[in-house]
């Protein structure tokens, strides 16, 4: 369904007033492949600013992108003007992290899901209302609500009307950015357990951006790890989380804490060192050697090619190919 090709988006963005010259151009994605089959969920996992969020939004060109290619069943999306994107975006829709900011507030929220019914003509208007009620049932929302305003709901419902919002365009593909990061973990759990509802339901395709592992793991049938602009290691679930390859991916999963208390207080887990650097100034070699221990001479001077492996897996890392 979704292809992805060497896909590069630049920032260049003014400092003081000045315009950064063009060798200063600020890379947030660099170069990325990725694939989304129907009905699939690729998570995609990496730290803060890794460039994760903005490849969801060059997917569906909210942000676009510097070069490559975005094809949705076959077609370029980046050669696309905005009124030819018009009935892709209504296929590929984004539940953002933050429901509250992208909820207008002064719309209720039975109006703010019939709006892309409206703006696509996707139902006659005496169809709207009880196709709203529908899908606050289907979110799990009582459809007596529908004429309430975003700030009378707790942070889980108001994703929940995002989720509701995202439905109503009949979509696709759902790009979902840092879904339940910002609620509690008990939430966390409920809309987990929604999006993996409504994906059995309606078929769905998901991109599932988010910095937490366990939380990916819950929902992806395959997971992507990014770090500073690229991916890094892409494979199945189980391969990734039982034998993960790239020193990237080996570390993000060994700060996870198991489940066997008694183990993991015996367990010294390796840490991550240092931060992500800045994308304005990216690490020659492989961009993860400063802060890779197993790093060689090699790393420093040589970035590392993506290689097919065995499975359908793909890694970008010297000690691999
Ligand atoms: Fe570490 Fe070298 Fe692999 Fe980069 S290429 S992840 S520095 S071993």
């Amino acid at each position: 369904m979704l292809k992805v090709t060497d896909l590069r988006v630049t920032f260049r963005r003014s400092v003081k007033g000045q315009f950064w010259s063009a060798g200063k151009s600020l890379r947030a994605v660099d170069g990325v492949n990725l694939e989304v089959a129907a009905g699939e969920t690729v998570g995609l996992v990496g730290e803060s600013g890794c460039g994760k969020s903005t490849l969801g939004r060059a997917v569906l060109q909210l942000v676009r992108p510097s070069g490559g290619r975005v094809e949705f069943e076959g077609v370029d999306l980046c050669t696309l003007s905005e009124a030819q994107l018009r009935p892709y975006r209504r296929r590929m829709q984004m539940v953002f992290q933050d429901p509250f900011s992208s909820l207008n507030p002064r719309l209720t929220v039975g109006q703010a899901v019939a709006e892309p019914m409206r703006v696509h003509g996707l139902a006659q208007p005496h169809e709207i209302p009880a196709r709203v009620a529908e899908l606050f049932a289907m979110v799990g929302l009582s459809p007596n609500t529908a004429n309430r305003f975003p700030h009378e709901f707790s942070g889980g419902q108001r994703q929940r009307v995002g989720i509701a919002r995202a439905l109503a365009a009949q979509p696709q593909l759902l790009v979902c950015d840092e879904p339940v990061s910002s609620l509690d973990v008990s939430i966390q759990a409920q809309i987990v357990n929604l999006l993996e509802d409504l994906r059995a339901r309606l078929g769905l395709a998901y991109l599932f951006v988010s910095h937490d592992l366990a939380v990916v793991r819950h929902l992806s049938d395959r997971i992507a790890v990014m770090y500073l602009g690229r991916i890094v290691e892409v494979a199945g679930k189980q391969d990734l989380y039982e034998r993960p390859l790239h020193p990237y991916t080996q570390l993000l999963l060994d700060a996870i804490p198991g489940t066997d208390r008694a183990y993991e207080k015996t367990r010294a887990p390796q840490i991550l060192q240092g931060e992500i650097p800045s994308p304005l100034n990216p690490p020659g070699g492989c961009t993860f050697h400063p802060r890779c221990p197993q790093a060689t001479a090699r790393c420093r001077q040589e970035a590392p090619v993506p290689q097919p492996l065995a499975g359908g897996r793909w890694i970008a890392c010297h000690l691999h190919g």
